[in-house]
């Protein structure tokens, strides 16, 4: 195998599907599933790829995404154990 690291990617170039030139704006609610529950996580911002409409947050957006979503974990482990 070769070097996992991403090549370097041109501006506006898509990091999921290679696709140059197709980032768009992304300023919105993502949905977020944990087992039998779904939340929507609004305020999100960041950059979605016009072609395979793959979502990168901002460092802000995705750390507030992710925090929801051990909450979520949390929680799921709480109703189980
Ligand atoms: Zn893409």
């Amino acid at each position: 195998m070769a070097e996992h690291e991403l090549p370097s990617l041109a501006p506006g170039q898509c990091p999921a599907c290679g696709a140059p030139g197709v980032m768009t704006v992304f300023n919105g609610t993502l949905p977020l599933a944990s087992g039998t529950r779904t939340v929507g996580v609004s305020n999100l911002r960041g950059e979605q790829c016009a072609i395979c409409e793959e979502v990168f947050l901002d460092c802000d957006s995705q750390s507030r995404f992710l925090a929801v979503a051990d909450d979520l974990v949390l929680q799921a482990g709480n109703s189980i154990g």
